[in-house]
């Protein structure tokens, strides 16, 4: 029995792998074994150019030895001890100043750490609902999310999602979450006028708070570029609208920047792109490049204030085992060390706006990429039966699934998500990285019909 084959009946009868079913977990998986910079290599050896960052998270690239060092000194010095109540640890407090510092300009004033985007997105919920009642509006409980929304895992995110497929399986949902249109520039029902879509959108959200009254909505939530959705750019005009609508009814603006976050959209945060900011933002992944579990809620000032007025009720009973974590905190702090040592942010703006680029002739070239979208170094192709009515390509036929399997055959890693390729490098992608991803690509799309 071979490695491979041997691997392969182990995972088949013990593991249920995320994102998948029992039915596919019996097909031969990619044993991902080691990686380095820009590249993995699989159990056979073979080497892998990676086009996904991980899952979006990879920001300094692969087995960095600033952050293989970090690890090694911290697990020998404390790996781990919880931080509940008046339990402090030198690299939660140091992350947590990192971070702080570099919202200033946001003037985010108080970090909470979490184990990852679901549950950040999970604080950010239940701070905000917290939040209110401190104040005394008690009602302000219900969310606001948009359509095409991804906001992880657990019960609160879930019900915000904004695509059906996460949610169909697990009803009942958290009561009084709703989704309403965002702006999707290549698939909407008004305009191609980019200004007047961002304004029709920020309508629709008003005209919701309207309807629902405002007295009842405790947030609004959304990812400053939808990511797991298809990397969904707004105009720039809708994030400021939307800031001014949440001012006007007193509502929480709550950016998911789990993918956005310290980088990967050309900007050091995704609202600061749009020139935003939030009250409470939400990160995981890029925090701690993926290294080890870690994400983080922050909130600004607005936020916290009635928390720290000591009222009888202001007891956050609310925490993860794993919040402040010593060794995931200490990796976050090496990590966004590394992002400014390297000028990543800068990079990921340079060769995401060359990716884009390069990703153009394909559009041109095979029939059914509808569009190529992005910001910074997350791209999206969009797969359509024709490009005249933009009929989105069957999941169910296979073929950006075949388009992946390709590049992987060619040694270049790339996401099918439905009828959309995902790319989401390592913020250290250089331009010949995307030629070489681009060029797999173009191959790829020329072998398969749909
Ligand atoms: N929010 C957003 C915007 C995400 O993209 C994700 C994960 N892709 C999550 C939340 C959930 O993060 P996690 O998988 O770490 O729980």
């Amino acid at each position: 029995m071979t490695d491979t084959s041997k691997l392969t009946e182990l995972n088949a009868n013990h593991v249920l792998h995320p994102m998948s079913m029992p039915a596919f977990d019996n097909e031969q998986p990619l044993f991902v074994e080691r990686s380095e910079g820009v590249h993995v290599y699989d159990n056979t050896g073979k080497q892998y150019l990676d086009g996904l960052g991980g899952l979006w998270c990879v920001n300094v690239g692969h087995s960095h030895p600033k952050m293989v060092a970090t690890i090694q000194e911290q697990a020998a010095k404390l790996a781990y001890y919880n931080t509940f109540g008046d339990v402090s640890n030198r690299p939660s407090v140091e992350l947590a100043e990192k971070i702080t510092g570099m919202l200033k300009p946001e003037g985010m004033s108080k970090v909470f750490f979490t184990s990852g985007g679901s549950d950040s997105v999970e604080t950010a919920l239940k701070l905000a609902r917290h939040h209110w009642r401190l104040k005394g509006q008690s009602d302000k409980t219900q969310f606001i999310s948009l359509k095409n929304a991804y906001h992880g895992v657990h019960f609160g995110g879930t019900s915000l999602n904004g695509m059906q497929n996460f949610k169909q399986n697990y009803g009942p949902l958290l009561p009084g979450c709703s989704q309403v249109d965002g702006p999707f520039p290549y698939r909407n029902p008004w305009t191609n006028d980019l200004e007047e879509l961002g304004q029709i959108c920020a309508d629709i959200l008003e005209r919701k708070i309207l309807h629902d009254g405002a007295n009842n909505i405790a947030a609004f939530i959304a990812e400053p570029i939808q990511g797991a959705g298809g990397v969904i750019v707004p105009p720039a005009n809708y994030w400021p609208l939307v800031r001014e609508i949440c001012d006007k009814y007193d509502i929480l603006l709550i950016a998911d920047e789990v993918v956005t976050g310290f980088g990967r959209s050309g900007s050091l945060f995704g609202v600061r792109g749009w020139g935003v900011a939030a009250d409470i933002q939400c990160f995981a992944k890029g925090i701690s490049s993926g290294y080890i579990p870690l994400g983080a809620t922050v909130i600004n000032d607005k936020v916290a204030e009635p928390f720290l007025e000591a009222a009888p009720n202001a007891f956050v009973a609310h925490g993860y085992t794993y919040s402040g974590h010593p060794l995931a905190c200490a990796v976050g702090l090496t990590s966004l060390n590394i992002v400014e040592e390297e000028n990543l942010v800068e990079n990921a703006g340079i060769v995401g706006d060359y990716l884009l680029q390069q990703l153009q002739p394909l559009v041109e070239r095979h029939e059914h990429i509808g569009e190529a979208r992005g910001k910074g170094l997350m791209a999206a192709l969009d797969l359509v039966t024709d490009k005249q009515s933009k009929t989105p390509v069957d999941p169910a036929s296979g073929y950006s699934d075949k388009v992946s399997a390709i590049c992987q055959e060619n040694g270049v890693l790339i996401r099918s998500v439905g009828p959309k390729i995902i790319l989401s490098p390592p913020l250290t992608f250089t331009k010949e990285n995307v030629d070489t991803m681009v060029n797999t690509m173009d191959l790829a799309f020329s072998q398969v019909s749909l």
